[in-house]
């Protein structure tokens, strides 16, 4: 009989490692608290792009948020409120946020962004949700704010990224009409793709269903445990449920549960804000603005806006100043865009830890193990971190790729 694992959280992460036990053979049930990518796999940018997959803890973030941060309008915020443990946090990542901790960082995500787009190709038969080939184009209002961004592409190639760009001048606007006259300067990062993120999180989760997997909404785990050599974890309404493993895939919520199983890699919500609106014509790729950190990307017929990094606790409400101060910066740097037809306000967790890493491998349980903490980029790196991980499941290896992911770090 096939093993039996059981993988907590119906999110990207979640849901690729879920689809790659099946193809091992494996027996899966999934536990989800609320829906399918009820967390941060649904209102996100979407952008699959190993060309700017880089770790969060860049040198410049602290001198550039540490300025600004308290101000709600600010593209990086954190509540002034006292958290003890979110300050406690904040405090190790700005520790880590140096040339050589990001270095390391970054060496260890590219072992893995140069493998995700193919990792992306694997799912595509059973998905059937497309990923769309497009330049990401960062626009900036004068060439002069473009020098972090290009030193950013520098040290990317350096770190063995193949990267192509593509300065645009002031063609700019005639080949992306989305860019606005106050837009100086764009540089296009080329061979980059994106997808509708809750349609293709939803269709990976079918394709799960369909081959056999159980998919479980509003089974909330609170604990975990191992008991004659069985993997037992408690859920909400006295739910328990049994397998030989567990994979705990539970995004900015990952501390609670992986602290019991030895895990003391902080995990936090680094929350951001996304919305759609009608456009002229229907965008064709997506667009960067880094100077003000907001990320735009066709959907359908309409563009999502998204933005911010908010340090706050996952579940709290969703804050409409964030969404005013987006819109407010996006405004004049966009054409084309009717801002009067606002949908799909949304705010979401990405899982950011405090040294730029995700956490990918066993615990200190034996039989558990975490794949989550990918930050920024859990998306480009959910189908890859989904296969690795199942491979150490299935054959107890970890391949090298991995090893900087080591949740017990
Ligand atoms: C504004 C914004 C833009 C982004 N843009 C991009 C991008 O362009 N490209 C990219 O690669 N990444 C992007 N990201 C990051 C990406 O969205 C995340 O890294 C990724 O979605 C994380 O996936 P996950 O499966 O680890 O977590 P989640 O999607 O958060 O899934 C975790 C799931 O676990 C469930 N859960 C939690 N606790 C429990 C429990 N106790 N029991 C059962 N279930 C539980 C939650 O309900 C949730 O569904 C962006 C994020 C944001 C916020």
């Amino acid at each position: 009989m096939a093993k039996r694992v059981i993988v907590v959280g119906a999110g990207m992460v979640g849901l690729a490692t879920a689809w790659h036990l099946q193809e091992r053979g494996f027996e899966v049930q999934v536990l989800e608290r609320r829906e399918v990518a009820a967390g941060a796999s649904w209102g996100n940018a979407g952008w699959l792009s190993p060309g700017l997959a880089i770790p969060l803890n860049e040198p410049s973030l602290v001198r550039s948020g540490i300025l600004s941060m308290a101000r709600p309008n600010s593209p990086l915020y954190v509540p002034p409120k006292l958290d003890r443990e979110l300050w406690r946090f904040l405090a190790e990542f700005a520790s880590k946020c140096t040339m050589r901790a990001w270095s390391r960082s970054m060496e260890a995500i590219v072992g893995l962004s140069e493998i995700s787009l193919a990792a992306f190709d694997e799912l595509s038969g059973s998905v059937g949700v497309p990923t769309y080939e497009a330049p990401i184009v960062a626009g900036f209002r004068k060439e002069a704010e473009a020098a972090g961004l290009i030193h950013e592409f520098d040290l990317i190639r350096k770190s063995g990224v193949k990267l192509e760009t593509r300065e645009l001048g002031p063609s700019a606007r005639s080949e992306y009409p989305l860019l606005s006259g106050a837009v100086g300067f764009a540089v296009a990062i080329e061979r980059q793709r994106y997808i509708e993120p809750a349609a293709y999180v939803n269709a990976l989760a079918k394709a799960v269903v369909d081959r056999g997997g159980d998919l479980v909404i509003s089974g909330t785990v609170f604990s975990v445990d191992r008991r004659k050599g069985q993997i037992e974890l408690d859920a909400a309404h006295g739910t328990g449920y049994r397998a030989d493993a567990a994979v705990l895939a539970t995004g900015a919520w990952l501390n609670p549960l992986a602290r019991q199983v030895g895990v003391r890699e902080p995990v936090r919500a680094g929350r951001g804000y996304s919305m759609t609106y009608k456009t002229e014509e229907p965008p064709k790729s997506p667009v960067y603005f880094p100077a003000e950190r907001i990320a735009c990307t066709p959907t359908g017929s309409r563009l999502r806006v998204a933005g911010t990094m908010e340090f706050r606790r996952p579940d709290d409400p969703l804050d409409r100043r964030r969404v005013d101060s987006i819109v407010r910066s996006a405004e004049s740097l966009l054409a084309t865009v009717d801002w009067s037809t606002q949908e799909d306000v949304w705010v979401g967790p990405r899982p950011v830890s405090a040294d730029g890493r995700a956490l990918i491998g066993r615990t200190a349980m034996e039989g558990v193990y975490v794949a989550g903490g990918h930050g920024m980029w859990g998306v480009t790196l959910g189908p890859i971190t989904g296969k690795l991980l199942a491979g150490v499941i299935d054959t107890g290896e970890v391949p090298a790729v991995l090893a900087p992911f080591n949740p017990l770090r």
